[in-house]
């Protein structure tokens, strides 16, 4: 579009540039051809004005008696010799004298002689005493004193002058001349000096256009040019202005949505709708440090970027040195080995920090076609990693408050406040998908001795080996809690009556496996009781199933600690017990089992 307009002014340009050179010379051409024949003309009048004013003074010099000759034709002799040489003497080819009345007292041609001239224009060079010139084209023959023989050339015009002169004396016309003149010659020849002197004004004054039309078509130019470049710069820096209030306006967006986002993964998602829109030239991946820090997990990429599963931090230069990486802009640099090492594009790594901790790299690579202008996205680039990495940080602090609202300290388990939400979550869910599922409590055996005999700190000890141990026996959605003291919850969903007895009893193995060193000594092992309940058979709200499995820890603890017990509760629901131990050939761990046991067990605690 703006091609075509160029090329259509650049024609309209040469056009007028062109119809200005034409229309001058046109206009020359006119004035040459055309002026000179007036001017000439004009010129020619005035002189034969001043030759009709000499011949009337020569006249009446020569002549013997002017005043006889013009009112009676009176020529004397030498009158007669004068007036006839005339014709031969100058360039007048015909001459008369006329008395007032328009007589013809003398001609140089005789037949003339006698005639009267009774035309108005006559009275008038009498009554007013004025010239009377006329200029008309006659054949050569009219003209006296040619000889013609014959032929084409009778035909050819000459331009031929008739002058009438009043003759005045005392101030009284006593009479008139005529004469004729043939101007023939000298009117072409002062034509053609003019045309000359006209063609040569012409050119000049043609040259001098053109040299004018140059001087001010490159004033002009020089104009239009310096008006085009602050028009571009103004363009430009109004397109700069549209692009940076877009940036900051999706930078503010992006970073209102990703301060309220709920988690890594909402925010991973964000991040790539965002990156898109914001930095459409770019492909780019994100990724976070791992938990152990050895290892940088890839979450997320958008627009045709890839991320692997986990990168090690050695093979990013951003993280490495800490530092921005901009592969692409210097003669010598080193490729990162977890991009394509082939891929010679352009690209940034920019290492994200939060609280002064790398947390994560956002790694940025131009889109093929957009190579050349990659560099000029780098400080939105730095902005946007900077959101992200503020945004990861806020999850990060959030998770973080949120896990310390729901764990034990001392542990790392799980608060009772977290074990009453999970009971009724799974709960809910049991009741849903018609499942079991067990409820194990756990209680320290003799602990108050065992903290009168180590103390308090070698207590915590071992409190935090029995959390750890508890840990090791928990999986997928399983749950470990400390709800206080030297107690402990084990929820454990979608579970038998005996897999529940089966993990009950190898988490008191492991317990009582357990041997802490605390400064140069090891501590005696510790035993736990365990009472187990299930749900629905013990109870389908919390504090039933919780209830009843403290009432199994009690009995566990009642029979002598260091044993799993789990209330048959017969009165309530032995029968439903019997259907599950018979559907689920489990042998219910019951009283009398647990007397059995304890023979073979024992009580481990002093
Ligand atoms: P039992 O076998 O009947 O459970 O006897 P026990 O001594 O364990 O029971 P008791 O309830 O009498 O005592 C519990 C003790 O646990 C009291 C307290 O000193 C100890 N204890 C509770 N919480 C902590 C704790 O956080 N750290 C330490 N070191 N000890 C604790
Ligand atoms: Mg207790
Ligand atoms: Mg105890």
């Amino acid at each position: 579009m703006e091609k075509s307009a160029n090329k259509f002014r650049n024609k309209l340009k040469w056009g007028s540039i062109l119809g200005l050179v034409v229309g001058t010379i046109a206009a020359a051409a006119w004035i040459i051809f055309q002026a000179p024949a007036p001017i000439v003309d004009r010129m020619l009048k005035t002189d034969i004005s001043k030759q009709a004013e000499l011949w009337q003074r020569r006249v009446m010099s020569h002549l013997d008696d002017p005043a006889a000759t013009f009112d009676h034709g009176y020529v004397s002799y030498s009158d007669v010799l004068y007036l006839s040489l005339l014709p031969q003497a100058s360039n007048v080819y015909r001459f008369k004298l006329f008395s007032p009345d328009g007589t013809v007292q003398w001609s140089t041609r005789k037949s003339d002689i006698g005639t009267t001239n009774g035309n108005s224009y006559f009275q008038d060079v009498i009554n007013y005493a004025e010239d009377y010139i006329y200029t008309k084209q006659v054949p050569i023959s009219e003209i006296d004193g040619i000889q013609l023989n014959s032929g084409s050339a009778n035909t050819r015009l000459h331009e031929v002058v008739e002058i009438y002169r009043p003759i005045v004396e005392d101030g009284r016309v006593i009479g008139a001349i005529e004469f004729y003149t043939d101007i023939t010659e000298t009117r072409a020849r002062f034509i053609t000096r003019i045309r000359y002197l006209l063609a040569a004004i012409c050119s000049l004054g043609i040259v001098a256009t053109m040299g004018l039309s140059m001087l001010i078509y490159r004033a002009n130019k020089s104009q239009y040019n310096a008006l085009q470049l602050k028009t571009d710069m103004e363009k430009g820096m109004l397109d700069e202005q549209l692009r940076l209030t877009r940036e900051v306006r999706l930078l503010g967006e992006l970073n209102e949505w990703l301060q309220s986002s709920r988690s890594l993964d909402e925010l991973f998602t964000m991040v790539a709708k965002f990156m898109t829109h914001i930095l459409p030239n770019a492909e780019g991946s994100l990724y976070v440090y791992s938990n152990s820090r050895d290892v940088v997990d890839g979450c997320v990429s958008w627009n045709g970027g890839h991320h692997k599963d986990h990168i090690h931090p050695e093979s990013c230069w951003g993280l490495r040195r800490g530092r921005t990486y901009e592969f692409g802009k210097s003669d010598i640099e080193f490729v990162c080995e977890h991009t394509d090492t082939e891929d010679k594009r352009p690209y940034f790594c920019f290492p994200i920090l939060a609280h002064g901790e790398t947390v994560g790299l956002l790694h940025l690579r131009s889109c093929p076609d957009h190579v050349t202008n990659f560099y000029a996205n780098r400080a939105l680039a730095q902005m946007c990693s900077e959101q992200i990495s503020m945004a990861i940080a806020n999850v990060r602090m959030r998770d973080q408050l949120q896990d310390q609202s729901v764990r034990d300290p001392l542990t790392g388990l799980f608060n009772r406040r977290h074990l009453t939400e999970t009971m009724r979550k799974t709960i809910n869910a049991s009741e849903r998908n018609n499942t079991t599922f067990a409820i194990l409590a756990l209680d320290v055996d003799h602990f108050k001795k065992f903290n009168d005999n180590h103390g308090h700190d070698a207590g915590d000890m071992v409190l935090r080996s029995v959390g750890t141990t508890l840990q090791h026996h928990v999986d997928g959605d399983e749950v470990a809690c400390r709800p206080g003291g030297e107690e402990f919850t084990l929820i454990i969903p979608s579970c038998s009556h005996e897999d529940a007895m089966t993990r009950a009893e190898a988490i008191r193995q492991d317990v009582e496996a357990i041997a802490v060193r605390y400064g140069e000594k090891t501590l005696p092992r510790i035993t736990v009781s365990i009472g187990v309940s299930l749900y629905p058979v013990h109870g389908r709200m919390t504090q039933d199933l919780l209830l009843s499995a403290d009432d199994a820890l009690y009995e566990a603890k009642a029979r002598g600690r260091n044993q799993v017990y789990i209330c048959d509760n017969a009165a309530l629901s032995a029968k439903q017990l019997d259907e599950d131990a018979a559907t689920q050939n489990i042998e219910v761990l019951n009283a009398s089992d647990i007397e059995d046991d304890d023979d073979t067990q024992g009580n481990k605690v002093a």
